[in-house]
């Protein structure tokens, strides 16, 4: 009897290699991009015709084959990438399986073109993953693969091809996930015969965001600059009052490698916690740099999700890179033309290398933090004025006052939220508010729906300092109440406190207590409309500036507006 076992052909392993790795015309594009940067192309052209299921091709201008190379390149296993297991450990290149081209090739009608140096190539023609001929041409030095008719000869995978539209949208988006990874390249992107995306080479990251997701979207973001723990992390975060529920851009990178990864995300959006929204989704850009050794890549045959050594290290380091970006002055909202924190105005825009202990900004350190030659790294180097900075009210709602970067305008109301939130859950978290007696205890009768708030959030009621027993019937006592400043109405807090916890306010992500915590912030700060005395509002700011997030409010607006010097200059043609 014949062995039933056999060894497959190269071909049919091809075929099936292609499986994993081509699943549609934007997974082509993406294997030959990746070669073509591998191969320290400073140029890719991509042009796909019908959603690349009549043509997907490549173009590149680096180091390019000889003829040996090229032919090799077409077996299975053949890479230039690796020599031992162990190099994976350390790679740095995009590819390494050596399965792409032959898988491509098994499944179409293929054409490599590729050259060393100036004037002779090589060119390979290969069909259904035979080679068909193999010849010199006059070409300069890059390589061109072009592919036709894909799945040709596999008519049960070219079903499963979306329409023309859904298949070009994949491949510009990959172009562009890969254009955004590279900002020193140049891409280029067509489409049935029109140019759909084109970036020069040799563009700064912000340049290249601003050219891919526009340069309104750039303008929301803030820096994100972080190492600790053995990563770096680096790339934007939109500011939360630009957060919206809906069409928000993600993209990750590790080490230059775009990926995915939906709980590095939700790490991430940790970072936005009591500043943003219920249900916004900000976007974000981040670059994570680790070392080769302490992720693999290889778990994914399309090599689009990856393995960290240290998990929950990397998503500690994306929620406080970000809750450190949103933490700087940079991160308060910009007025006028010059847009984000970073355009044009590096000054206010200083790099946050780690989380930055609370306290780092007192009116005072904030000349610090935003002077030229401040931040945290050389507090030494920075001019610190001899007196505080004169803070003035206007409209008896917002504090304004002078920064050497520009003018810095504070609402009051938004200010005092921010501080007595984060006061409150720290005490929450320990111990309690100091509260004060009242001198004549209150009476306040109750409806049913505060009485059954109260009931439900007793504990809590005590521990911010409000000291309230029952009195017969719906009633209740108020035998003292917390203090947060001298204009405060305890009996006029408690009962909109009550009543915000009866109607099932403040809502979303948050937990039971930071809900409670926030909404007794929005009823006990200081109201639009307060006069402030200049020793107050001195002490608001100084307290504003040691929360961890100064420029933003718990209900994800702004508490800061920043008008950048460089914009009045401007203005007044000044510049
Ligand atoms: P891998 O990228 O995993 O090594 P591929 O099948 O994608 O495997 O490519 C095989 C080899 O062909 C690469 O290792 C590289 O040496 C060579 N190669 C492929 N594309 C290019 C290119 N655009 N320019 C130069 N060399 C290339
Ligand atoms: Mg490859």
């Amino acid at each position: 009897m014949a062995p039933r076992i056999a060894i497959l052909p190269d071909t049919v392993a091809d075929q099936i290699a292609a499986g994993e790795v081509v699943e549609r015309p934007a997974s082509v594009v993406k294997e030959l991009v990746e070669n073509s940067l591998d191969a320290g192309a400073s140029r890719v052209r991509v042009a796909i015709e019908q959603g690349g299921k009549v043509l997907v091709e490549v173009s590149d201008d680096g180091t390019g084959m000889g003829r040996e190379d090229a032919l090799l390149a077409l077996d299975r296993h053949a890479t230039s990438k690796i020599r031992r297991l162990d190099d994976l450990v350390e790679l740095r290149s995009f590819g390494f399986r050596g399965e792409a081209l032959p898988a491509i090739a098994s499944v179409s009608r293929f054409t490599l073109s590729t050259a060393e140096g100036g004037g002779e190539g090589t060119e390979v023609t290969v069909t259904g993953g035979r080679v068909d001929r193999v010849h010199t041409v006059a070409r300069q030095r890059g390589t061109t693969v072009t592919v036709r008719a894909l799945f040709f000869n596999v008519p049960a995978r070219r079903k499963f091809l979306r329409s023309v539209a859904s298949e070009t949208r994949a491949a510009h988006e990959t172009v562009a996930t890969l254009a955004l990874a590279h900002p020193e390249v140049g891409f280029e992107f067509h489409a049935d015969g029109q140019c759909r995306l084109q970036v020069p080479a040799g563009q700064s990251p912000d340049e290249r965001l601003a050219s891919l997701w526009g340069a309104d979207l750039a303008a929301e973001f803030v820096p994100v600059h972080y190492t600790g723990g053995g990563v770096g992390i680096s790339g934007w975060a939109q500011r939360p009052d630009a957060a919206q529920p809906t069409g928000r851009r993600v993209q990750l990178f590790v080490n230059g490698r775009p990926f995915r990864d939906p709980f590095l995300v939700r790490a991430a959006e940790a970072g936005y916690r009591s500043a943003i929204r219920p249900g916004d989704r900000p976007s974000l850009l981040l670059r994570i740099d680790v070392r080769p050794a302490d992720m693999d890549v290889n778990v994914h045959p399309a090599k689009l999700e990856v393995r960290f050594r240290d998990r929950i290290g990397l998503e500690r380091a994306a929620e406080a890179a970000v809750r450190a970006a949103l933490g700087s002055l940079a991160a308060a909202v910009p007025m006028g033309a010059e847009g984000a924190a970073g355009w044009g105005i590096p000054a206010l825009a200083g790099p946050v290398t780690s989380r930055q202990p609370a306290g780092h900004a007192l009116p005072q350190d904030l000349f610090d933090a935003i002077s030229p030659s401040g931040g945290a790294e050389e507090p030494a180097a920075a001019p610190v004025p001899a007196t505080p900075p004169a803070v003035v009210q206007l409209f008896r709602t917002y504090l304004a006052y002078e920064a050497p970067d520009g003018l810095v305008i504070v609402d009051q109301h938004s200010a005092h939220e921010r501080v007595l939130y984060e006061e409150v859950i720290l005490r929450l978290r320990s111990g309690a508010v100091p509260s004060q007696r009242t001198l004549v205890p209150e009476t306040l009768p109750l409806s049913r729906e505060e009485h059954d708030a109260w009931e439900a959030s007793r504990d809590e009621l005590a521990r911010l300092g409000f000291e309230l027993e029952p009195f017969g019937g719906r009633s209740v006592v108020l035998h003292a109440a917390p203090q947060p400043h001298p204009r405060f109405d305890a009996v006029r807090c408690l009962r909109e406190l009550l009543a915000d916890l009866a109607g099932g306010r403040f809502g979303g992500l948050a937990s039971r207590l930071e809900r409670f915590a926030m909404t007794y912030a929005c009823r006990a700060a200081v109201k639009a409309g307060d006069a402030l005395a200049p020793a107050e509002m001195q002490e608001l700011l100084a307290r504003l500036f040691r929360t961890e997030l100064p420029p933003h409010d718990v209900h994800g607006r702004a508490t800061i507006v920043r008008l950048p010097l460089a914009e009045l200059e401007r203005r007044f043609g000044r510049r």
